[in-house]
């Protein structure tokens, strides 16, 4: 034990993980949190090799899944959150040859809050530069407690960090704002814990903003409004804020405005930046990439002829299986149809469905041809962009029979 490995268990890429292995197996992992030794060990259901539900030779199901792609005339590759940015760029190839619809899990959770990054509407940060830094953490919709188990230990509350010598209580503030009191919220304590009602999120933003300019903050649902002004006061004072941005306000805000206003104001009086709390190990990589080669992050449609990307909310996955636009797909280390509301992904059941995967679940037991990859950071490696945009590299542990899911999309690609 000395060599040290990155989990690829959530968009935290922790990059001190230890392994100790046995007849080619993980057996013990150290430092990883017990979300991170699960994916670390590998899946318990691993996928089969199969056409039409019948066990198949790997080259007969990629000649397979390269046939029904080469036929529709508008198939949909989505997934892309647990690939390398190796895979996602030759998934992005693949569309423009076959002229697909593209889209990912960005398209229905964080989404608009990377675009935004990109564009350099939003001010960021690095995970580093949280742990050395921040003094006022709030999470927003967050419970990284859950979600991202070591983000409070290993960066933005709990470590020391080089102007953060005292670390936690001391040193910073964390404070949330949720419409449940989650164990995150509990770390808190009740003082820093901001409760609102369902849908509160933008009004709550907008009494802050008041707070901030020093009025008096109002809210519909009657939140105290000395409780608000304390919250400014506080926010006023931070050396280095950050705000950790989750699933939670995303789905409750109609558009990011009430952030924007929220971010200047916090900006005028003070240093704060935003932090999305990604889930998959490698969603913001696709976003990166995608962004780079067509210039949006998600949601497209290529021209098989011109390589153009048209982009727009009607190709979002969603929207393509709500409308019965797509006519083939092909998943990639994704299960929408446990993800995605079933009277939008059951159109996928109807539709010739390829499934790239280490472990089998709902959508490839629908699927037509089912191929298995090598775990992501376990079995292959590659390169993956972590939830605050720094490139990190991935190392391979163990040996397996199964292709790199880059390896098979370059193969499909190449039988097309
Ligand atoms: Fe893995 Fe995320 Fe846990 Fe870190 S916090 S060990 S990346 S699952």
């Amino acid at each position: 034990m000395s060599e040290y490995y990155v989990c690829t268990g959530c968009a935290l890429l922790c990059d001190d993980i230890e392994v100790e292995t046995e007849n080619s197996k993980i057996k013990t992992v150290h430092a990883a949190c017990r979300k991170g030794v699960a994916r670390m060990k590998g899946c318990s259901d691993p996928l089969e090799c199969t056409v039409d539900s019948e066990n198949a030779d790997i080259d007969f199901a990629i000649a397979k899944a390269a046939e029904i792609l080469r036929e529709a005339e508008n198939p949909l590759i989505f997934g892309h959150g647990n690939s390398s940015s190796e895979a996602q760029k030759l998934s992005i190839g693949l569309a423009k040859k076959v002229g697909a619809y593209l889209d990912d899990t960005s398209s229905f959770c964080q989404g608009p809050v990377i675009e935004a990054i990109l564009q350099d509407k939003l001010k960021t940060c690095t995970l580093d530069d949280i742990r050395h830094k921040a003094d006022v953490i709030i999470f927003w919709g967050a419970d990284p407690s859950n979600s991202h188990p070591r983000h409070l230990s290993r960066y933005s509350y709990f470590p020391r960090g080089k102007e953060r010598q005292r670390g936690w209580e001391e040193d910073r503030t964390a404070i949330c704002v949720d419409v449940r009191k989650s164990e995150t919220a509990v770390i808190c304590g009740d003082n820093r814990f901001y409760q609102i009602p369902m849908g509160g999120d933008a009004e709550f933003m907008d009494a802050l903003l008041s707070a901030l300019s020093s009025k008096v903050p109002k809210t519909s649902f009657g939140f105290d409004a000395k409780r608000i002004l304390e919250l400014a006061n506080v926010l006023k004072k931070a050396k280095f804020g950050v705000i950790c941005v989750g699933l939670g306000l995303i789905y409750s805000l109609e558009d990011l405005e009430p952030l924007f206003r929220l971010m200047d104001k916090l900006n005028e009086v003070s240093d704060f930046n935003l932090m999305p709390m990604v889930g998959q190990y490698n969603m913001r990589g696709f976003n990166h990439n995608l962004y780079e080669e067509a210039g949006y992050i998600n949601r497209v449609k290529f021209n098989s002829e011109t390589a153009d990307a048209e982009h727009g909310p009607d190709f979002s996955v969603v929207e393509a299986l709500r409308n019965k636009t797509v006519d083939a797909a092909l998943v990639i280390g994704s299960d929408p149809l446990s993800s995605l509301p079933l009277s939008v992904s059951r159109y996928l059941a109807e539709i010739p469905l390829i499934t790239i995967d280490p472990c089998r679940n709902l959508t490839s037991s629908k699927a037509k041809v089912t191929i298995p990859c090598a775990l992501g950071g376990v079995e292959s490696g590659g390169t993956a962009v972590r939830m605050d945009g720094v490139e990190v590299e991935l190392k391979k542990i163990l040996d397996t029979e199964n292709l790199p899911d880059a390896e098979i999309l370059r193969k499909i690609t190449e039988a097309i």
